[in-house]
């Protein structure tokens, strides 16, 4: 049997994905792999939905505002979304904080309380979050500890070694993509991880130096999980089931 691989974070709805789309959802529809699709505010929420219509199984949708959107995006209508669809949804996806998107105080404090309420959706629908917590790792660490939550995942985990050892110590997954196979920073990280908190990811159509800054597909995936072999010592098949298995645990289903 072919062995699974898991891109635990890439974002199809994104419209740098468009011009190809067809192509990569044929490319899916008779591959080994499994997406967790992610969305940045309600209109790529109802985009990834409809992605996983055409891609069962395949392609698992998170919906959910980012701390880009979390400015203008009206909490209530993504509510009603949420509500309406919520069978049909895998996760809650992707939400955070980020410094960098937040003008002021003002409107770093507008991301927590959209970040907040949306942990708060995940705990009552009981589904995995998804977050971005570049440069805000120890505001992301305190707030989420305080929610019952049934899988969390820090995407491209890139904190220090004492937020690393936080989040491990509260059984949180933590994520690496194709930075592992340049980044000694990165490497040096998922080295640290505990092995069975650790997830792969694309973060398409995030663009790589490696990958001759195009959009990355989930076709980069078995370089990341090659990388990762290197890294954690074990060979190419035994990474990629443990991933397997560490998803599954994430999702809280059986991938
Ligand atoms: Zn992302």
């Amino acid at each position: 049997m072919a062995i699974k691989l898991v891109d635990a974070h890439i974002h199809l709805s994104d419209p740098d994905f468009d011009k190809e789309l067809s192509y990569i959802i044929a490319f899916l529809k008779n591959s080994n792999m499994i997406l967790l699709s992610n969305s940045m505010d309600l209109e790529s929420s109802i985009k990834t939905l409809e992605l996983s219509k055409s891609l069962q199984g395949k392609l698992l949708p998170f919906v959910g505002i980012h701390p880009w959107s979390a400015q203008n995006e009206n909490l209530e209508n993504f509510e009603v979304f949420l509500n309406k669809e919520k069978n049909l949804i895998n996760g809650i996806g992707e939400i955070g904080l980020d410094r960098k998107y937040a003008q002021n105080e003002e409107a770093y404090k507008r991301q927590v309380s959209v970040f907040e309420k949306q942990l708060e959706f995940a705990e009552k629908l009981e589904k995995p979050v998804s977050i971005h917590s570049r440069g805000s790792q120890k505001d992301v660490i305190d707030i989420v500890s305080s929610f019952e939550l049934k899988g969390v995942l820090l995407h491209w985990f890139s904190g220090d070694y004492q937020q690393l050892n936080r989040a491990m110590d509260k059984d949180y997954y933590v994520s690496f993509g194709p930075t592992i196979i340049y980044s000694k920073r990165s490497r040096d990280l998922a080295e640290r991880a505990s092995k069975d908190l650790i997830l792969t990811e694309t973060d398409g159509p995030v663009r790589y130096a490696c990958f001759d800054n195009k959009p990355a597909l989930p076709t980069f995936l078995p370089s990341v999980v090659f990388a990762l072999s290197s890294i954690i010592k074990l060979n190419f098949y035994e990474t990629a089931e443990l991933v397997l298995k560490n998803s599954s645990s994430y999702m809280n289903m059986k991938l």
